[in-house]
């Protein structure tokens, strides 16, 4: 067929167009960088990119205006007043790096622990995470604790996978899509152009989340549930459908540990594990012969139910009976959840009968040969078109682990994961949790100039690989991997600054950050964090937190805390790796990762993080860094993309490697990998064979491919893992009968969250504080021109979002004689705020609502003191405590979700009365003062010069 004819959608207007990838937000876009007399004049999407295919949203455009902010920093900077007091004083690169390595070569001599290290929403985790292996410092996390850590541990454990980043829907054949919660945050692009498809195809879109904006805007059914209850919702509609017998059951006993059978010995140590042969093989019962054999028993027949009496004489019986049994209790009928939920019985049963009509009426069958891992040859993939998606409004609740696993069971039990027109994994996912590491931070992994002896982030398999010290104490700074938060797989970064200035478990002397606006909208408790930075200890006259690094391109809240700061370039000014070995952008028919590299040369005196990084490596003389005499091992990151091998022949990046640039996944570093990546569009892709494309986890085609890729060294299939097994061992240690045992303050809460099967209770929140005190939830969402914080300099951007009203529910407003424009007193049981109010229908009617990240602190970002971000815009952190109300023994445990340890921002519950008009939102800090920012016009104005 002839290609379709281009046409160019733009008269050209520069000199030269340089291709590189968006960083407005964290979905990686391909973007052209139209340039002209060394100047940028125009971004737009590039056509040919993977992951936009030319889309572009408002913020990928208005990259100009950030990238020409006056707010950007311009040199190093080290604090010379207060903290906070914004007295700088500019100082050269060299006497910056000489003065951190000073504090960090002290503390990694003395005690390594004493630095904590952790980065906001960066996409360089892979050279962050091995610089503070290297360095030996068991307290480094990246920022997904307080981002959605709880859909990553989740669908790790238990599909190998998880949404956004490890799989998407099949948006070219599913017929009926389902998304709960806030998720258009992640994947901007891609699921705006998904939900075109759909709608062009006329398939069916269900949104079930509390507000109706966005994308549920356009759904063809809203269900606006209570926050805090999705996992009570879809444990109902696996109810209906258990009742119905609308499940897969043929793939139930393929890909899942449905038929594994569970010891049933209440009393013992190994009640509610999975019976196993000698050589740890899970048992399954044969219905044949009515025997107990290994599981992969050539010709078995197994059972889904029934007790059986093992060889031993105790009893077991497949998990898929307790699944059963567990979830046809009437408990979960939808007239008895409609209350808590707020979904009315009719509506809940009407979401099982369509998504068992369409998984088991509508099926695909799409014909191409495939052979299992069984070595079974079939004749095509059956696909159940159901797809589901969902991020931060199901994660960032203190129960949403279990409601993600519950979200992935019921995918499970309908045959709907990697199949066509279903959820589909995206290399290099699956994974099973076997391939992943245990976390590293015990006392024995780290010692005085001695590198940390594996990575800092994992996920235990039971208590035993907790980093806890002989007391049961923690041994990182943010307590992640303790009893408070065992599977906390991404760390807890919103703990570090209240844990370092508590002196709990200890002090630190030196915090570096990067990119993590703490001083603002990424910390709970906004106002006490700064309290906490700028306190010193009465006895030494020195901060609490004695030393603050930090890294940012932009005069952010968080810049004045800091006692030295290193200025970082634009993203167009810098290389960056979006890797295989972190945060893919793959498809789930290609192996994708991308590069930026510098379309631009910076115009002040500042340098990339990562390259700085590197130069402190090897300054430090850390290994990885350092050829151990101070002699760098990379000149720059570049170099470090190129040519750092994380083993023999895998590399950052997977594509154009081998000496002739030839071969993908794993080769020889190639000296010419950046100038094939720039020719390429800064992006490489590989597509996966056909006969390798679906049921991945159970594909043999595409295990050989994934060894080829290098992603494993050995094929790693994956089996569904609807009992968790590791989540039985930590009751087994809450009930006394596994060592280490669970301590006594601990154990009700274990038994609470760490159910094996997908449980629901009330977010922790909620349940401790008087919900008539307190009877309204309150949530924020991310508006779709601004991401975090960081178009709060953006002259484009701020034109749609400079304050941000708190949304009410028309009925509350009757009731409280509200209208658009007034103002109102919200108050949790943490604090009190006065937010201007705007009246809304489309919403859960006990939920207020705003967008996050809009109000600013008055003197930052290089903005007029009085502008209307600082005058009227707010934050809701300032009603979020990061410790959870005191129980009746006086204990505060972090405000987070007792598995993971992620941050239960959306559990705020609060109280609404009407207040005297503004003029300005409270709390109203005093303005922060800030570096002197480059001079700047009162007007902003771009690119006038080239518009005659
Ligand atoms: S969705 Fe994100 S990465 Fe894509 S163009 Fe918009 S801001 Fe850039």
């Amino acid at each position: 067929m002839k290609p379709r004819e281009r046409v160019a959608l733009s008269r050209p207007v520069a000199d030269e167009v340089r291709k590189t990838t968006c960083y407005m937000c964290a979905c990686r876009c391909g973007i052209n960088v139209h340039i002209k007399d060394g100047k940028i004049r125009y971004i737009e999407g590039n056509r040919d990119h993977p992951v936009n295919k030319g889309v572009l949203c408002a913020k990928g455009s208005a990259g100009i205006m950030q990238h020409y902010a006056p707010a950007r920093l311009r040199a190093p900077l080290k604090r010379v007043g207060p903290r906070g007091s914004g007295q700088f004083q500019e100082i050269s690169w060299e006497e910056a790096l000489s003065l951190a390595v000073e504090w960090l070569g002290t503390v990694r001599a003395d005690d390594p622990k004493k630095l904590a290290f952790f980065t906001g929403r960066d996409q360089s985790q892979s050279l962050t995470g091995f610089w503070a292996q290297q360095f030996g410092t068991p307290n480094y996390a990246a920022h997904g604790g307080f981002c959605s850590v709880n859909m990553a541990a989740a669908g790790i454990m238990t599909i190998g996978g998880a949404f956004w980043e490890f799989g998407a829907p099949d948006w070219e054949r599913t017929k009926l899509f389902v998304m709960f919660g806030v998720a258009e945050d992640h994947d901007s692009n891609p699921i705006k152009m998904g939900i075109a498809k759909l709608k062009k195809r006329g398939a069916r879109f269900v949104s079930v989340n509390p507000i109706r904006t966005g994308y549920s805007a356009v759904a063809d059914n809203w269900i606006g549930i209570r926050p805090g209850t999705d996992g009570l919702l879809i444990l109902s509609v696996v109810h209906e459908l258990l009742k119905a017998r609308r499940i897969d059951v043929d793939y139930l006993v393929r890909y899942t540990n449905a038929t594994w059978l569970v010891i049933d010995a209440p009393g013992t140590a190994e009640h509610g594990l999975f019976a196993r042969d000698g050589e740890g093989k899970p048992l399954v019962h044969e219905t044949v012969t009515e025997q107990i054999v290994p599981l992969g028993t050539k010709g078995a027949r197994v059972a889904l139910s029934g007790r059986v009496q093992l060889d031993d004489g105790r009893f077991a019986v497949p998990s898929f009976q307790l699944l059963a049994e567990k979830y046809l209790d009437e408990k979960y009928a939808p007239e008895a959840v409609a209350a808590e939920t707020g979904v009315k019985a009719e509506t809940i049963r009407g979401l099982a009968a369509e998504i068992a009509r369409v998984a088991f009426e509508e099926e695909i069958f799409v014909e191409q040969p495939w052979t299992d891992m069984n070595g079974q040859r079939h004749q095509g993939y059956v696909g159940r078109p159901v797809s589901f998606h969902a991020m931060r409004g199901l994660s960032a609740h203190s129960n949403g682990f279990q409601t993600t696993r519950a979200l992935h069971m019921l995918q499970v039990l309908i045959g709907a994961i990697d199949c066509p027109g279903g959820f589909r994994f995206e290399p290099p996912y699956p994974k099973p949790l076997s391939a992943h590491p245990t976390p590293h931070g015990k006392a024995e992994h780290f010692g005085s100039n001695t590198p940390l002896s594996g990575p800092h982030l994992g996920f235990p398999r039971g208590p035993e690989d907790l980093l806890v010290d002989s007391q049961g104490r923690p041994t990182r700074i943010d307590k992640a991997f303790s009893w408070d938060a065992p599977i906390a797989a991404h760390g807890m970064m919103h703990m570090v600054i209240a844990n370092a200035h508590a002196g709990d478990p200890y002090p630190v002397d030196v915090l570096f950050m990067y990119m993590a606006n703490m001083a603002w909208n990424s910390s709970m408790n906004t106002a006490g964090t700064i309290k906490m930075l700028e306190e010193k200890d009465e006895a030494t006259g020195e901060y609490r937190i004695p030393k603050i690094i930090y890294a940012d391109a932009y005069a952010s809240e968080m810049v004045a805390y800091a006692d030295l700061v290193l200025p970082d370039t634009t993203y167009l000014e810098r290389y960056d790796c979006i890797s295989l070995l972190d945060r893919p952008i793959s498809e789930p028919d290609a192996v994708q990762d991308a590069i930026r590299w510098p379309v631009l040369e910076p115009d002040r005196d500042v340098r990339a993080f990562q390259t700085v990084l590197l130069d402190l490596g090897a300054r430090l003389n850390l290994p990885g860094f350092s050829d151990g005499h101070g002699r760098a091992l990379y000149k720059d990151y570049a170099d470090y993309i190129v040519r750092h091998e994380r083993r023999p022949g895998i590399g950052p990046l997977a594509g154009f490697r081998g000496l002739n640039g030839e071969r993908a996944g794993r080769g020889a570093a190639n000296r010419r990998q950046m100038e094939r990546y720039i020719e390429n569009g800064s992006f490489f892709s590989a597509h996966i064979p056909m006969e390798a494309q679906f049921f991945k986890h159970a594909n043999q085609a595409y295990q050989d491919f994934a060894v080829r890729m290098g992603f494993f060294d050995t094929p790693q299939p994956v089996t569904f893992q609807l009992y968790q097994e590791a989540l039985q061992k930590f009751r087994l240690s809450a009930e006394g009968l596994r060592e280490p045992v669970a301590p006594e303050t601990h154990r009700e809460r274990i038994m609470q969250a760490f159910d094996p099967l997908p449980v629901w209770y009330r977010p922790l929140g909620e349940a401790m504080v008087d919900r008539s005190a307190y009877p309204y939830h309150a949530v924020t969402q991310r508006p779709a021109a601004m991401y975090h914080s960081w178009g709060s300099m953006n002259a484009w951007l701020r034109q749609i979002h400079t304050r941000n009203p708190l949304y009410v529910p028309g009925p509350i407003c009757d009731e409280l004689g509200l209208k658009d424009g007034d103002w109102a007193w919200v108050s949790s049981h943490h604090g009190r705020i006065k937010v201007e109010v705007a009246r809304m229908e489309a919403v859960n009617a006990s939920t207020l609502w705003t967008w996050n990240a809009i109000g600013k602190r008055a003197g930052t970002w290089a903005l007029d003191r009085n502008v209307p971000e600082a005058r009227k815009g707010f934050l809701l952190n300032h009603l979020i405590h990061e410790l959870l109300p005191p129980r009746e023994d006086g204990l505060r445990l972090s405000n987070s979700d007792p598995v993971t340890g992620q941050a239960a921002w959306y559990d705020l519950r609060v109280h609404i009365e009407k207040a005297e008009v503004g003029p300005v939102s409270e709390p109203h800090l005093p303005p922060v003062a800030q570096p002197e920012p480059e001079p700047h016009p009162t007007e902003l104005r771009y690119g006038q010069e080239w518009a005659q």
